[in-house]
């Protein structure tokens, strides 16, 4: 029997273990989970819960609810990967071996650049960060104290995940106000590091960017900010660009675990894990896949791509086991649905050759964003079924 070890417990982990134990009997691989966290977070629903279209007790389940049975849950961190060894080494729990291991552990933020954002969170008057539950709760709170003013939405870096978020929450927050009878009080600026408008990709980029402009939200692309000063409420980009703001919304720089920066064999200094962009597997190390935002994947870092790699993997996997050469690949798949108004979405479909859904709003696409998709992902996606 094959010992598979999946590090991480969120969107794909869960998926990849659940898809695995479907296309693998007990005899044939023994599975374990190990996850350092006792829940599990719907990120996806961040944005909707800003503007009280969502509930917080909606995105949040116990991480032992989410399995199969047939898959073993360690609650543990893993601290090391020791890929000559087969080894995990975990924070309390001593070593654990593996044939096969699958690393799930998504990103986390980087919250020393660029300066100022740190503190200016921490005192949550003005700076805020939708990217964790906690920061949505407090910018929820935020929008509806707010009586007027210019109200910014900031990516600090690329990659991030769900690139198109910013702008998700930029359109949002301007069509709310408006339904408010408040637009006139507000001034609404979106800045990006990139030359286009997230997802960058056509037709997506051109559509949201003519969007915005008929909305008048000015948008300051190219913008890298380097400084937040929370007091005065400006932030500055490395070019000496500035903006004020009453109300920022910055997403931080993103990076790999500690886990994947402390083990170079695996990681890269980011910690980020090189790997076939179709394969999954590392560059590197041919017992060790990774999927979702822990991987450097082109495709961005969403959890619709994630559930196509879980798919994937799951497949290799019965392959390699089964003792036959593996062929399933994973094509870049991804589907990011973009709220453009209340009552209005768009779906960016692309692969990695090409863009697949028309750059159209609709109202059906914001029913099944809003009220669909997180029923979809509690019931069906993560536990392997679609
Ligand atoms: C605001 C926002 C909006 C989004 N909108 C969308 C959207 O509309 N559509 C979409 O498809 N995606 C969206 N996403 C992205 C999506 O949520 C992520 O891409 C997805 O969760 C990635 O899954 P993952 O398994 O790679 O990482 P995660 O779901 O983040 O899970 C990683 C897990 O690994 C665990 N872990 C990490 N390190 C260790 C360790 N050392 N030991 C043990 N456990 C560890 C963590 O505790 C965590 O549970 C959005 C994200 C955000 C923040």
């Amino acid at each position: 029997m094959q010992r598979i070890i999946v590090i991480g417990a969120g969107s794909g982990g869960v998926m990849a273990a659940n898809r695995m134990r479907r296309a693998l009997g007990p005899d044939e691989a023994g599975i374990t989970v190990l996850e350092r966290s006792d829940h599990h977070i719907y990120q996806p629903g961040f944005v909707p819960l800003l503007f009280d279209l969502e509930k917080p007790e909606n995105l949040v389940r116990p991480t032992r609810d989410l399995f199969l049975n047939g898959i073993d849950l360690i609650s543990d961190e893993a601290t090391l990967i020791s890929p000559k060894d087969n080894k995990v080494t975990t924070a309390q729990g001593g070593d654990l071996f593996y044939d096969y291991l699958v690393i799930a552990t998504g990103a986390q933020l980087y919250l020393d650049e660029p300066a100022g954002m740190r503190e200016g969170l921490e005192k949550a008057e003005r700076v805020f960060t939708f990217y964790t539950l906690d920061g949505a709760l407090k910018l929820r709170d935020a929008l509806g104290r707010l009586d007027g003013g210019t109200i910014v939405s900031s990516a600090a870096e690329m990659p991030i995940k769900c690139l198109a978020a910013p702008v998700k929450f930029i359109l949002l927050a301007e069509s709310v106000m408006r339904m408010k009878g408040k637009r006139d009080n507000y001034k609404f600026i979106l800045t990006v590091p990139t030359l286009s408008v997230p997802p960058n990709i056509e037709p997506y980029a051109s559509a949201l960017e003519a969007i915005l402009k008929s909305r008048g939200i000015e948008v300051m692309l190219d913008f890298t900010p380097a400084t937040v000063d929370s007091e005065n409420g400006t932030l500055e980009d490395f070019k000496g660009n500035r903006v004020n703001f009453d109300l920022l919304a910055i997403i931080p720089p993103h990076e790999g675990q500690d886990l994947l920066q402390n083990s170079p064999e695996v990681g890269d200094p980011v910690g980020w894990v090189p790997c076939d962009k179709n394969k999954l597997l590392h560059t590197k190390v041919d017992n060790i896949y990774v999927i979702g935002d822990a991987g450097a994947f082109p495709s961005g870092k969403t959890a619709s791509g994630a559930r196509e790699q879980a798919k994937v993997l799951a497949q290799r996997m019965r392959e390699h086991i089964k003792g036959r050469e593996p062929e399933a690949i994973y094509d870049g798949h991804t589907v990011c649905p973009i709220y453009t108004r209340h009552g209005r979405a768009m779906f960016a479909e692309f692969d990695y050759d090409r863009s697949i859904s028309p750059a159209k709003e609709s109202y059906i696409k914001w029913l099944i964003h809003i009220h669909v998709l997180r029923r979809l992902y509690w019931n069906f996606m993560l536990k392997g079924l679609m």
